[in-house]
């Protein structure tokens, strides 16, 4: 049997969707036919328009919807405001890089609420709509720091390592329905996230551009290359797929090389 990656009549809820990996897997999943809503905290016109633009160019249905990851019950409202919600993309993420003594509470309160708690949040939304449906996907995007840690990063690490057990908690509790939840760990990816924080490294190390890139982001990832969004939504595409269908509770790095080191 040949597989191929129909999504059309799907309906996929990508969070923090607005810029960078989360738009990168929108495009994908649209490309291959299901209808995406958008989101992020903000309720702009140029959001409107990135859904507007994904619907033109592929032909499926894309919404934005505005809601705050970081508070629970706007997750939930997303879920419920989407009507149906097939697959799933837990991606919305912030970050803050701060030695322990110094890490601000309320950046850990925020970091843990919108990297881990609204994929808590979202799931529980959006399980029954799958059950209903026959057919699931959750997919959370989670970090080479899912699996592995660096210094300054506490609450961004906690919270990426427990993304990875919320994700195989849920594909336990679905195991034996047609719904599948995996984690995509990706190493560094070139998006607005990572590229505001080359200019400030550029004056901490005084290092051009390309020894920031090379010597300090690119340190741990063997290949040397950045992951791009494209190969982000690739690989969520994939897992959509009936060739993934056995495919759940694990973390599928996309890190040239990082985790293997
Ligand atoms: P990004 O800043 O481009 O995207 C983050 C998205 O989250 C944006 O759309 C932003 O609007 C949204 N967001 C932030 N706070 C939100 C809130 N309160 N409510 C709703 N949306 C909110 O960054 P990115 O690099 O594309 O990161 C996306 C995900 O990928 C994050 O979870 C990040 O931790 C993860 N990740 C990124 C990299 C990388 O190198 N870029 C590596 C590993 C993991």
């Amino acid at each position: 049997m040949a597989y191929t990656i129909d999504l059309s009549g799907k309906t996929a809820v990508i969070t923090g969707s607005n810029s960078g990996i989360g738009l990168g897997i929108a495009w994908e999943l649209a490309r291959a036919g299901a209808d995406v809503v958008l989101n992020s905290f903000s309720d702009r016109d140029e959001d409107h328009a990135i859904a507007a633009e994904i619907a033109g160019e592929t032909g499926v249905t894309a919404r934005y919807i505005q809601a705050d990851m970081s508070k629970g019950d706007q997750c939930r409202r997303l879920i419920t405001d989407a009507r149906q919600c097939d697959i799933l993309i837990n991606n919305a993420g912030i970050q803050h890089v701060a030695a322990i003594p110094d890490f601000p509470a309320e950046k850990w309160d925020a970091i843990i609420a919108i990297n881990l708690s609204s994929a808590f949040h979202t799931t529980a939304a959006a399980l029954p709509m799958m059950r209903a449906a026959g057919w699931g996907r959750v997919i959370n995007i989670a970090s080479a720091h899912g699996l592995t840690a660096s210094p300054y990063k506490s609450a961004y690490i906690a919270a990426k390592h427990g993304i990875v057990g919320l994700s195989k908690t849920t594909a336990l509790e679905t195991a034996e329905e047609p719904i599948t939840a995996n984690t995509i760990c990706p190493g560094y990816v070139l998006t607005p996230l990572v590229e505001s924080q080359i200019p400030d490294t550029m004056k901490e190390y005084d290092m051009s551009r390309e020894d920031v890139i090379k010597n300090v982001m690119l340190k741990r990832q063997p290949s040397k290359e950045f992951a791009t969004v494209e190969q982000m939504g690739g690989t969520t595409t994939f897992l959509c797929s009936d060739a993934a269908a056995q495919i759940t509770g694990t973390a599928i790095s996309v890190d040239g090389g990082w985790t293997a080191l």
